[in-house]
């Protein structure tokens, strides 16, 4: 693993500005975790496609310069540490990083290497797109309809891990408390979680989902909660949301009941509406109408479940690229997991990381590569060349290994 400092002979760094942005020179260094299991296969595979991607983009003025990083099982191989500190510093260091997924190491003390590394450097923001692409078999009639920007909150909710099993003395003593200060009745038996909801960790997701729509030339953000029920946390999640909107982008956004009241039901041209939806209907209406729907923010359970849902309904579980983001430092990753079964068989889908790193660059700034990438591998899907995975959902197609995928999407590029 290398650990020096980023220097500009070897590549140069990706700094961050003071509006949450990043510059990006002609050869950045950018982080790589190939990952446990399936993850070297699927990293060899998209290297290949984003090394062409960029060379083709730029005429080869420009070219990112790989760096290394262990961890998971790897570095656990190596230097008996699941995940290095030197990772963390080197993640820190360059700003950018990408992974493939890490095995959850068993009775080592940590619950999992992904919400490790979201916790220590403060990766806030899961962010999902979930979009259709052409050739994809899907279970609903109109999957090109889906064009959706999930933002989860990352770091509170029921996933805070603030809970106590049933019985246990931490339960008990809640229980009683609550009973005695606050005057409310807990079953004696109760296993008891916290949902802790900040307004600090709420407004800066909802902020980095309204600048994203704006800076993308979405229409609209909605906020997805279920504050009909939980009133002071989610309730206060969909307050907070929209009072930041008011504060910090009133001259870009315009509310939905703003657009009714004052707009004759049109939304001013350029202004980015903030509407909110109750969770249980947001299920329906991604379904029923998606075409009404672009960039999504909410707390973490509820971007869990409709991050997956979503991905599903364009029939692209296998193929959904995500990132964790925070101010400091974004990891783009694949979001399945380390399929062990089939790791160095050169066999899966890749393209789940292949679109994590077209978002990557896009987040760079280099959307042409992006681009390049997805209309690339659109085409090859469409072209009947695919993996197992695909290749059993479909007719008629020209089921490829991993490397191959990856090689013909190159040949769709030109
Ligand atoms: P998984 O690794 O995602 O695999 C479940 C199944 O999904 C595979 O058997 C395969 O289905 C399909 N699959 C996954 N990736 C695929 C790909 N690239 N191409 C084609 N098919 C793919 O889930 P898991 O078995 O529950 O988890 C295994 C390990 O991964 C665990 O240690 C878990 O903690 C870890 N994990 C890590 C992450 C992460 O790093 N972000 C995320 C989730 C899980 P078929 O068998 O039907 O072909």
């Amino acid at each position: 693993m290398m650990s020096e400092e980023v220097s500009s002979d070897r590549g140069g760094a990706i700094t961050l500005n003071s509006d949450g942005t990043v510059t990006v020179p002609e050869n950045p260094v950018i982080v790589s975790i190939q990952g446990d299991g399936i993850g070297p296969d699927i990293w060899r595979a998209a290297v290949k496609v984003f090394d062409a991607a960029v060379a083709r983009a730029y005429d080869g003025q420009r070219q990112i310069q790989w760096r290394e990083a262990l961890a998971g099982e790897k570095a656990f191989a190596e230097i008996g540490q699941w995940l290095p500190e030197e990772t963390l510093e080197m993640l820190r260091q360059c700003v950018v990083g990408i992974k493939g997924p890490l095995t959850t190491p068993v009775g080592g003390g940590i619950r999992s290497l992904n919400v490790t590394l979201r916790q220590v450097l403060d990766l806030y923001a899961c962010v999902r797109p979930v979009r259709y692409y052409k050739g994809v078999p899907a279970p609903v009639r109109f999957p090109e309809q889906v064009d959706m920007v999930v933002f989860r909150e990352n770091t509170e909710d029921v996933y805070a891990g603030i809970e106590w099993p049933a019985g246990s003395p931490e339960a008990n003593r809640l229980t009683s408390y609550i009973k005695e200060h606050l005057n409310r009745e807990i079953r004696p038996d109760s296993a008891i979680g916290i949902k802790p909801m900040s307004r600090v960790a709420s407004q800066r997701l909802v902020r980095r989902a309204i600048r994203y729509a704006l800076k993308q030339g979405y229409q609209s953000v909605t906020l997805v909660h279920k504050g009909n029920i939980m009133k002071y946390t989610e309730g206060a999640f969909r307050q907070w949301g929209y009072e930041l909107a008011g504060e910090e982008f009133s001259a870009q956004t315009v509310t939905e009941a703003e657009v009714y009241e004052k707009f004759g039901g049109e939304p001013p041209h350029g202004r980015v509406v903030i509407k909110d939806r109750i969770a249980d209907m947001m299920f329906q209406q991604a379904l029923l109408r998606p075409a009404e729907y672009d960039v999504l923010a909410m707390p973490n359970l509820n971007g869990d479940y409709l991050s997956d849902a979503l991905a599903a309904q364009v029939g692209g579980l296998g193929m959904a690229p995500g990132a964790n983001i925070g101010d400091r430092v974004a990891v783009f990753e694949a979001t399945h997991g380390t399929a062990p079964k089939y790791a160095g068989q050169d066999r899966v889908n890749p393209s789940s990381l292949i679109l994590s790193g077209a978002m990557m660059f896009d987040y760079l700034g280099w959307r042409e590569v992006g681009d390049l990438i997805r209309t690339a591998l659109e085409a090859t899907i469409l072209a009947g060349v695919v993996t197992y995975d695909l290749a059993r959902q479909m007719s008629g197609t020209n089921e490829v290994k991993c490397s191959e995928f990856a090689a013909a999407i190159n040949e769709h590029m030109g």
